[in-house]
């Protein structure tokens, strides 16, 4: 479950992830594209107005600045300026920065533009390339524009004037107004130098203002004349995605920003839906996963328990068993166990026509050693005699020693000759005398047992198995009757039914 709910989380996270990528790749391709577009259109507009200089400069070095022709001159200037939607105007300027021509109705001798800074540049600089200024609010008509200049020289190629075109800056923001960035997307147009020419959004404080030490410029200075980057700006502190560009023929570069919350609005949108879907499932999974664990943990508690309790049963019945069938003093067999044996191995014995052996042993003048030792002692005697018997008889499968009463006990013996039998019981006899149990009241001062065996080969039950224990009882009195600490045996070992 925990492998399930993980696996959809990492899922969804890096759907998620690639998702944002290729949103992001795409605006990186569709800023680029905004930028190459207002590369196109400021090259364009400069290389207009550039042309435009380029003609005036061609009129003024085939006709001169007789008034003729400076009358010819200023009709052609603003015919230019109509033609041209950027224009704000065109201007010729001596070497004194005195007006020659202009495209305006301004009267040539009201203004001096020695001051400009487009003039002074051409003043120091014999290049005869297009320039463009920093932008100033024009002395004709009032507008902010930007300069874009070009030096006239005198025959000797001395310094001999200006010719200036002026680019009103509305025609940049209208353009600029036009493009859609989203609402806190923006774009500038910057000289080279760090000076900003027009941004959108627009202020006025910013037209001329210098770029130097912005983030942007650092890019565009470092990076190359092309590339995008993320920038966090430091006037409204948004994160966005710039690409900048500069132009062909001027020495000026774009800049296209998009808003990368913008960029991403859509894909947030698209994430909390997802997520808020996985996480729902992710509880669903792991509510039922819970559940499920729970009652698996039930199940095995319930087997364990159950697995104890028939552990517990198993003893206590064998336990049971054993107290049934065994005698708690000595461990012998107990006289319950003895009976059915008896009859079992009678019935056997009676199928298949075998020997059935009993030894009947009973312990001499035990009332007397009760009474002497005491009954505790009496007890641990009989836990010893037991012992000898267990040793010697319970030997072959089948064999049972049992605590028949008191202090008698029996042995039985399927399959074994009379001969045989005598010999055990003997032995049984010698060895608890060999004890050596000190027993004061007994004629030969230590404990002995007296016993009395009888075997028979039972035919078709002809017989009740009770007659082998009269049988053998009969001879354990023959043996207390003849002195005791002996072993007598009947005098059949025939066949029973011939006994009788
Ligand atoms: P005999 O030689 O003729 O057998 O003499 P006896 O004293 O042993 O006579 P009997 O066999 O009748 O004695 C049985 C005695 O065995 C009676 C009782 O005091 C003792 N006895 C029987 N069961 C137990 C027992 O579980 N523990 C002890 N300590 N004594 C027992
Ligand atoms: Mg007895
Ligand atoms: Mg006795």
């Amino acid at each position: 479950m925990v492998i399930v709910c993980l696996s959809l989380v990492v899922l969804d996270g890096w759907r998620s992830w690639e998702a944002r990528s290729f949103e992001l790749g795409e605006m990186d391709v569709a800023s680029s594209n905004l930028a190459r577009a207002m590369t196109q259109q400021a090259d364009d507009t400069f290389k207009e107005a550039d042309t435009a200089l380029v003609d005036i400069a061609e009129r003024v070095r085939v006709d001169g600045t007789g008034e003729k022709a400076l009358a010819r001159l200023r009709s052609v200037m603003i015919l230019r300026r109509q033609e041209l939607a950027q224009l704000d105007g065109l201007f010729v300027y001596d070497e004194h920065g005195k007006w020659i021509a202009s495209s305006t109705s301004t009267p040539l001798n009201k203004f001096n533009n020695a001051d400009r800074e487009y003039f002074i540049f051409h003043q120091n600089n014999p290049g005869l390339g297009p320039h463009i200024g920093i932008p100033v609010v024009s002395r004709s008509s009032g507008k902010r524009v930007i300069p874009v200049s070009r030096r006239i020289d005198k025959p000797d190629g001395s310094f001999g004037g200006v010719m200036l075109a002026t680019i009103d800056i509305d025609f940049f923001s209208r353009f600029y107004n036009t493009l859609d960035i989203g609402k806190s997307g923006a774009v500038a147009l910057v000289l080279n130098s760090g000076v900003m020419l027009v941004r959108r959004p627009f202020a006025v404080e910013t037209v001329g203002k210098s770029m130097l030490g912005t983030a942007l410029f650092y890019h565009y200075t470092s990076h190359g004349p092309v590339g995008t980057a993320f920038i966090k700006s430091a006037q409204d502190g948004v994160t966005r995605l710039n690409s900048y560009r500069n132009l062909p023929n001027f020495p000026v570069f774009v800049a296209a920003a998009l808003s990368k919350d913008e960029i991403l609005q859509d894909w947030w949108r698209d994430t909390i839906w997802h997520s808020t879907g996985v996480i729902c499932l992710v509880a669903v999974v792991g509510l039922f996963g819970w559940n499920l664990v729970k009652q698996i943990e039930l199940k095995a508690r319930t087997e364990a328990e159950l697995i104890k309790t028939r552990n517990s049963l198993e003893q206590l019945n064998l336990a049971l068993g054993q107290l049934a069938t065994q005698d708690g003093l000595t461990g012998l067999a107990n006289r319950r166990q003895f009976d059915v044996a008896l009859q079992n191995e009678y019935s056997r014995a009676s199928r298949q026509a075998s020997s059935l052996a009993l030894i009947m042993m009973d312990v001499d003048y035990f009332k007397q050693y009760n009474d002497i030792y005491g009954h505790a002692a009496g007890d641990e005697c009989l836990r010893a005699i037991s012992r000898i018997v267990q040793e010697h008889a319970a030997r072959r499968p089948g064999d049972l020693a049992a605590r028949y009463g008191g202090e008698e006990i029996a042995v039985l013996l399927p399959g074994m000759a009379m001969d045989d039998a005598v010999a055990l019981a003997g032995k049984i006899r010698q060895a608890v005398r060999d004890l050596e149990i000190r027993h004061t009241g007994s004629p030969t001062g230590f404990v002995t047992l007296s016993a009395g065996v009888d075997v028979r080969t039972p035919v078709h039950d002809a017989e009740e198995a009770t007659s082998l224990l009269v049988a053998a009882d009969t001879a354990l009195y023959e043996a207390k009757k003849n002195g005791r600490n002996q072993v007598v045996a009947t005098k059949s070992g025939l066949p029973s039914s011939a006994a009788f």
